[in-house]
Formats: structure tokens, sequence, C-alpha cells
């Protein structure tokens, strides 16, 4: 860590509850600069992309928007979505070209189940379940390869393709991050989910890279699982989870369950990482836009603040990360609950209580 140094941060705080919440995980982060022993220094610059951009410039980002960022220490994203924009421009105009653009090929999920936060499961001890999904962040079903429209048969007619590409690479880069992970966890396990079966070129070449990669770990535990199953799983024996490594649209659907399991897609943190830190990794919660609350002060910010906390780990502030998460707990476990996770607090004074509890320490 180098200590002297004033970290250089790109905000992207989006649409709707991005906007909102990107506010909050800021005021934790400042909080932070002014306390910790550890002198963390910070500086943002804003950038208005997102939806209401597009509308007016007919562009998510500016053009030279990757080269613009390329320079920063970080990326903390807020949310890009709105109605009248279609779902895949957002999401491929702004976030996937981020991601794609600056190889940021692991995409870390904390599922975290916090005291306080009424769980959807019926599992005996449910504070104490964690664990993390690695989502494959570069190709997979997100390859972006296809076109519509094949036959040039008319309406009613028409034959589109998608296709999912998988490179040895890609899938062996991704696996050895889980494993790498689960050597610092309490419990040594990868658990690798496809659906290979039924998907039988990339994702078999998925379970022999899996296969050959465990090899090198033979102190971690290992599981495969069909996606299928494991979501099941997810509900029935969420204590046998600790990494779990999948391709970018299985683990994007198994995160929302996992939040959602947790108690609420609100509380779910990310990190986009490029793990060779050639480029800026990018920091953002879980959820969209939310435009059916977004303006009225009560999202969730819980997700937005952990990725913050999951910022200052990659920035080598380990300690405070570790803080901030335990601050979010403290505060839900005083009772500060969003509307989201079954109270009334609004999104600031969920804001002020995970500061309260981090004065605390500090
Ligand atoms: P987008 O198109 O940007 O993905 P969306 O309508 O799909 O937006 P999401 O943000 O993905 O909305 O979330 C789905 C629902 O979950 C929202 O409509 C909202 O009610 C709830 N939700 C999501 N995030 C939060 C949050 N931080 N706090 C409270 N509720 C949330
Ligand atoms: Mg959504």
């Amino acid at each position: 860590m180098d200590n002297q140094k004033t970290h250089q941060l790109a905000i992207i705080p989006g649409d709707g509850i991005g906007k909102e919440v990107v506010q909050e995980g800021i005021r934790v982060l400042d909080f932070i600069s002014k306390h910790s022993p550890n002198n963390f220094n910070f500086e943002t610059d804003y950038f208005p992309w997102g939806c209401e951009y597009y509308l007016e410039h007919g562009r998510m980002m500016d053009e030279d928007g990757l080269e613009r960022l390329k320079n920063y220490d970080a990326i903390y994203f807020g949310a890009v979505g709105f109605p009248g924009v279609p779902d895949h421009v957002s999401l491929w105009g702004l976030r996937i070209a981020i991601c794609q653009g600056f190889d940021q090929w692991a995409n870390i999920r904390p599922v975290e189940f916090l005291p306080g936060v009424p769980s959807k499961l019926n599992h005996p001890d449910t504070d104490t379940l964690n664990w993390v999904l690695v989502r494959e962040n570069s190709e997979g079903e997100y390859s972006g390869i296809g076109g519509r429209n094949f036959t040039g048969r008319g309406p009613g007619k028409e034959v589109a393709v998608q296709s999912s590409l998988f490179t040895e690479e890609g899938c062996e880069r991704v696996i050895r991050y889980a494993f790498d992970l689960a050597r610092t966890r309490k419990r040594k396990k990868v658990t690798s989910v496809t659906k290979s079966n039924a998907q039988q070129y990339g994702m078999v070449l998925w379970d022999e890279v899996f296969a050959r990669v465990s090899k090198e770990y033979p102190d971690v535990e290992t599981d495969q699982w069909l996606v299928d199953a494991m979501a099941a799983n997810f509900v029935l024996h969420p204590e046998d989870l600790e990494v779990v490594v999948a391709s970018n649209l299985l683990a994007d659907i198994l995160s929302d369950l996992g939040s959602a399991l947790a108690g609420s897609l609100g509380i779910a943190a990310s990190a986009n990482l490029d793990p060779e830190r050639r480029y800026p990794s990018m920091f953002e919660s879980v959820h969209g836009s939310a435009p059916d609350i977004a303006g009225k002060g009560i999202a969730n910010p819980i997700g937005a603040i952990g990725s913050a906390s999951l910022m200052l780990e990659q920035l080598g502030y380990a300690e405070e990360a570790q803080l901030v998460n335990q601050s979010i707990r403290d505060a839900t476990a005083a009772g500060y609950l969003t509307a989201d996770i079954g109270g009334n607090t609004s999104t600031k004074e969920m804001t002020d209580a995970i500061l309260e509890a981090l004065a605390k320490v500090y």
C-alpha cells in the first residue's frame, strides 16, 4: 500500500437510485479518509453518463470514454436503466463496454446474510451464512456474438442467433482466481456451476479446465454442479457454499437469487476486477436503477457501501474494508433497516447508522 498516494476515483452515478446510493458510498469513503490511521486519501471526478445522457446525446458515454477512464485507480458505478431506453442498449453502452474494455474478467459478488435482516430462508442460523460468487465477466453467454434475421425470412419467421464463447484461457483465469480466493477463506472450497449436460461444447471445456486446475490446489475441496440443481441447493443447503465459480449468465442469475435469499437485491455488492491491474477495476451494487423507488430517498445503500468496501480492499485498505463490513452488520443488528428489508429507515439514515457504528471503532 502506498500511503502517500491520493487515489483518483472516477464516479459514474448513472440513473435512478444509482445516483442516490453512490452518494452514500462516497460519504463512507469520506469518513474513512478523515478517520482512518492508514491515510486513505482520494479525489473524485464525476462522469454524467447513463440513460439520461443517452436521451440527450445518443450515446451512453462519450466516444473517448474508455480513454478518459483508463488512468483512474478505480471506477465507482451506480446503476443504469431508464424507462424508454432498452435495457440492452444501456447495459452494452456503458457497463459491459467498461467491463470488456478494461478486461475486468472477474466479477466478485459476495452473498452475505446480515443480522436483523429477515432472510427468505428457513435456516437455523442465517446470520452466519456467507459465500462469494466468482462470475466470469468477459465472455461466455455475454460475448455478443450472433445476429438477427439470419435467413431474411419475413416477420413472424425471423431467426436470431446468440452464441456463447468459452476460451480455455478465459475459463482458466477465472477458475484459478476462485481457487486462490478459496485459499484466503476459512473453509477452502470451490464449487463450479455449469449446464454442461446441455451446453456440450463451451461448458464441457469449462469442466475440463476446472478438473485440471483443481489438481494444482490439493488443499482446496471441490464440487461441480449443474445450475438447475444449484439453484435448488442455494435454498436447501446454503451452508455448503463457500466460493462458487460460474459463467457470466449463470453467475448473474445465481447472484440475484443469493441476494434475494439474504433479504434484498439492495444489499448485494460487487467488484468487476482486472486482477492483473492493467486497467481500473469497477465497483457497483448488483441492483439496477429501480425506477419504481427512484427519487424517494428510500433506496437501500448497503449494496453500494459494500461495493465501496470492496474498492477499499482492492486499493490496499483491507482493514478499513473489514471495518465498513462490520459497521453494516452493526447497523442492521441495531434495527436500522430500509423498506426493502422490512423497516422504514431512509437511505440517508441507513448510512448515518453505518457511520455511527464506524465512529465507535475509530
Ligand atoms: P434496471 O432496469 O436498472 O435493472 P430494475 O427495474 O430491474 O432496474 P432493479 O434495480 O434491478 O430494478 O431491482 C428490482 C427491484 O428491486 C426494484 O424495482 C426495487 O423495488 C428493488 N430494489 C433494487 N435495488 C434496491 C435498493 N437498493 N433498495 C431498495 N429496493 C431495491
Ligand atoms: Mg434489473
